[in-house]
């Protein structure tokens, strides 16, 4: 036998033991009826579910487990068993980690790690992958002999905003060589032991079940999902031992390749498990193993500038300068205008730059031209403000128009960060992305507290006001055109939005304007256009050319769709919605929730097991992912019957939706405040004391036709 097979199956053996025995001890100790599950997930123990449809719920249902996990070591001397003796050790990881779960409430409180990655959080990782604003998944574990070479690769992933998950003492080595950590930072410690290695290796599982539609006991279709569609790789600092070994067979065995730091001289399996002892090539092997490409975005600024910065918070005490319009008039506003108005590549700073300190007003100006620009596009542009200025480093922005804050840091000033820099992101950025309609932009930023004022009474205000009035126009009926969005077909192979003026992608992401940007910026990209024809069916929205369009686009997997309808033909889910809805029976009406609601709903289920019931592309009758928005749209569900269904939502997402609900009820049903009729968990989750407050309030729900 191989040295590496060796080492494999001596891994395997070994974790098998430890878990066959943590078992017998857990039963022993809380009994064989006791609870054991990973929190805030719908899919169980998700490896074991996945590869062989065992919904684990006591530690009763374990032992059969463990008899699985041996029935896959077989010993045998060829590198595909050896690499399901890997899997046998990842279900043994997993299955250590959920005792302790089992056995403690909260067993990460100590830790400098999150242990288990919720549902929720997977879901919400959806756009950016698909997008490739997350190009890449990176597993980092070990202790480096030289602490500086891992922090130098995280820091390096972290600039090309790969999503990095870092286990064992590398945690420690990277806490202390100053790595910012944080899911919105995209470096994650899982935790120090090598089981938790675990908790990256469900999230690719649960990506299969959440948007790949993936039958539970379908080994081989989770394996050809995670090869090819989840782009991870894992690189191990320091010397390694049997068991990681065996963890490291099985990540090969997901598709995942491994670069190690020591040699393994003839033990390499080229692709899948390869030597680097050069640290500073660890980043450009690994990520060339995976095949991922990193569009380098170099900025002429003295701060890092990278998507991973995105979520940085600066407070009040690391801040040199603050924008903000709770203090002063602020606005950012790109326009367009004919070619002799812009100088390209101008950028003027008009008043004080941030050297004073303290707060500011500002105006943010950007005028473009491009003989292709669209009056349209001028607010899809404006809104990657926030995204981009938040790239630099010391650098946050919330809001947006003429509700804006920006704070940049002590620590960036000192770098020489100004506002021209500010102006180089916008034009860099702009010319970019939107290069296909840009062809001259240029910046000004004004700072003179009246002049601000000016520019936000007499420029800024009447055009936000136009372009509400113009969205506010466009509806589904004034419009002789959909969209297509298949942007998730990356990892929903069946998906496709349609998305209409009314109804926005489920992402949230992805309005009617944005598609019809995307369009004109990547002409044979994900959003393609539907003329507008053949309306069958004018209360569900069906049309023969939207169906001929998702057929075609989803090659032949769903090839009926209606527009506006929960049960008949509904729209397909990928699985990062933002919201759910699904049918509640008893009420005869529905529950919408949104993805960061933990609790429970009068379904009787919680928010990822609602939406564990649709996604993957399927079309599952009575629940459907939709938008934060499309809740107040005149065409939510309007074929049974519209919003008037709505019985129950978290009350934060109540709160946010209602004066928008609130305009829509009284217009189109003449109801005053229905938000006040509406449920939500402060009130209660118990199906008849839910029932009891729909009484009392009278909800129309209650009175109309039988939803299903
Ligand atoms: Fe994915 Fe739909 Fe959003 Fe496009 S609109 S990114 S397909 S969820
Ligand atoms: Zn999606």
């Amino acid at each position: 036998m191989s040295v590496l097979t060796d080492l494999i199956y001596g891994g395997s053996h070994a974790v098998i033991g430890l878990t066959e025995g943590a078992v017998q001890d857990a039963i022993g100790k809380l009994g064989a009826d006791a609870k054991v599950a990973f929190p805030d997930t719908a899919y169980f123990l998700p490896t074991i579910y996945a590869a062989t449809g065992v919904k684990v719920k006591t530690l009763g249902d374990l032992p059969a487990c463990v008899d699985v996990m041996k029935s896959l070591v077989t010993d045998k001397e060829e590198l595909g068993d050896a690499l399901n003796a890997g899997l046998a050790t990842a279900v043994g990881a997993e299955i250590l980690e959920a005792l302790k779960f089992a056995q403690n409430e909260d067993p990460y409180k100590e830790e400098t790690g999150i242990g288990f990655v919720p549902d929720p959080v997977i879901r919400s990782l959806g756009v950016p992958l698909v997008t490739g604003d997350i190009p890449g998944v990176a597993v980092v574990l070990g202790k480096a002999e030289n602490p500086e070479d891992v922090v130098n690769a995280v820091k390096d992933y972290q600039s090309k905003g790969i999503l990095t998950f870092l286990i064992g003492e590398v945690i420690d080595q990277c806490v202390a060589g100053g790595v910012k950590m944080g899911l919105e930072l995209r470096v994650v410690p899982l935790g120090h032991d090598v089981t938790a290695v675990t908790h990256v290796v469900t999230v690719a599982i649960r990506a299969a079940l959440i948007f790949g539609a993936l039958q539970p006991g379908d080994l081989k279709g989770l394996l050809t999902y995670t090869k090819e569609r989840v782009p991870a790789f894992v690189n191990t600092y320091g010397a390694i031992d049997q068991v990681v070994v065996s963890a490291g067979a099985g990540a090969i065995a997901l598709g995942f390749p491994v670069v190690v730091d020591i040699d393994l001289g003839e033990n390499q399996v080229p692709g899948a498990l390869e030597s680097e002892t050069d640290h500073s090539m660890t980043v450009k092997k690994s990520l060339e193993l995976r095949g991922i490409k990193i569009k380098v975005k170099e900025m002429p600024i003295p701060v890092a500038f990278a998507a991973a910065f995105e979520g940085e918070i600066i407070r009040k005490n690391d801040m040199h300068t603050e924008f903000s319009s709770h203090a002063n008039p602020t606005c950012e506003l790109v326009t367009s205008v004919p070619a002799d108005q812009v100088e390209d590549h101008k950028i003027t700073v008009v008043g004080p730059d941030i050297d004073a300190g303290g707060e500011l007003a500002l105006a943010t100006c950007v005028k473009v031209y491009g003989a292709k620009m669209q009056p349209d596009f001028e607010s899809v542009i404006e809104r990657k403000i926030h995204a981009w200025f938040n790239y630099m480093e010391g650098v946050m922005h919330t809001g947006q128009r003429n509700l804006i804050r920006i704070r940049v840091s002590h620590d960036a000033f000192e770098k020489g960060l100004r506002l021209n820099h500010f102006g180089e992101v916008l034009y860099n950025m702009i010319m970019d992305e939107f290069d296909t309609v840009v062809d001259k932009c240029e910046v000004t930023f004004y700072t003179e507290h009246d002049q601000v004022q000016k520019i936000l009474d007499e420029v800024a205000m009447p055009t936000y006001n136009a372009r509400d009035d113009r969205l506010a126009s466009l509806t589904d009926e004034s419009v002789d055109t959909f969209y297509t969005c298949i942007l998730c077909q990356s990892f929903a192979p069946s998906h496709c939005c349609v998305v209409t003026p009314e109804r926005l992608g489920l992402c949230g992401a992805v309005s009617w304007l944005d598609a019809k940007a995307t369009k004109e910026l990547t002409p044979t990209g994900p959003c393609q256009p539907i003329p507008k024809e053949g309306c069958t069916d004018e209360r569900t929205g069906h049309y023969t050319a939207v169906d001929e369009m998702v057929e075609k686009m989803t090659q032949g997997a769903v090839s009926q769709v209606t527009l506006y309808s929960l049960i008949e033909d509904p729209m397909t889910s990928c699985g990062c919605f933002e919201c759910i809805c699904g049918v509640e029976p008893a009420s005869n009406g529905v529950v919408v929730v949104n993805r960061e609601y933990k609790g429970m709903t009068p379904t009787g289920m919680s928010f990822g097991e609602l939406a564990s019931m649709t996604g993957g592309g399927v079309q599952t009758p009575g629940f459907m992912g939709h938008g934060r928005h499309f809740i107040s749209s005149k065409k939510f569900i309007a074929a049974e019957g519209g919003i008037k269904r709505i019985v129950w939502m978290p009350k934060e997402l109540k709160d946010d939706v209602a004066e928008k609900l609130n305009k829509t009820a009284k217009e189109l049903y003449d109801i005053d405040n229905f938000t006040d009729m509406i449920c939500d968990e402060t009130i209660a989750t118990d199906t008849e004391q839910v029932l009891e407050f729909l009484t009392e309030k009278g909800h129309p729900a209650l009175e109309m036709d039988p939803i299903m």
